[in-house]
């Protein structure tokens, strides 16, 4: 039976209030959805998929904060510890390089990155897919939501091989994703 400790159950809690408030100015791309449902959407689907690693569980909250807020690594640190903070970073991309490169190092860097990370990256996708199929962003042409999915599917491939849920969360979010979009 799965246990949570005082301790680990107090740092969940902050590490939720930690995201709310740094992702507090964001919504998704929709316009309309506030940003912090998706760190929170895609922790539950590491859960619903068994997942009960404690690090992986706070650092999927905190996954986005560095990459998309003006969170500094020492922050999540001090708070929740290097072992948190070191997934936080294997899931973040370097936002000094231009957009093309990033995505490409996505793909390139899926197979090398920890195990717990992967299943991150799955979760993230996961969800990324859910909401371009029903919430999508409010201006994206058809082209570039094809493009995402394309591209997702080969940061998934290199992430195989270690959550079969996981996988098989996503292959079917896949699946509806493109259904919905060859209906346009
Ligand atoms: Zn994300």
């Amino acid at each position: 039976m799965f246990t949570l400790s005082e301790p680990d159950f107090s740092r969940f809690l902050r590490a939720l209030q930690f995201a709310a408030d740094k992702h507090k100015e964001q919504k998704r791309k929709d316009g309309v959805i506030p940003y912090i449902n998706h760190p929170i959407d895609v922790t539950l689907i590491l859960w619903n998929a068994g997942v009960r690693d404690i690090a992986t569980l706070l650092a999927a909250l905190l996954h986005d904060t560095i990459e998309d807020t003006p969170t500094r690594p020492d922050e999540i640190r001090d708070q929740f510890g290097e072992e948190v903070l070191a997934l936080v970073l294997e899931v973040t991309d370097d936002k000094s390089l231009p957009k093309a490169e990033r995505k490409r190092l996505q793909i390139e860097h899926a197979p090398h990155i920890s195990l717990r990370a992967r299943q991150i990256k799955l979760a993230d996708k996961i969800n990324n897919l859910y909401t371009i199929t029903h919430y999508p962003p409010k201006d994206w042409p058809l082209e570039r939501k094809r493009e995402y999915l394309e591209w997702s599917k080969q940061v998934v491939d290199g992430l195989r091989g270690h959550n079969p849920l996981l996988e098989a969360a996503y292959d079917q979010a896949l699946a509806e994703a493109r259904a919905a979009l060859t209906q346009h």
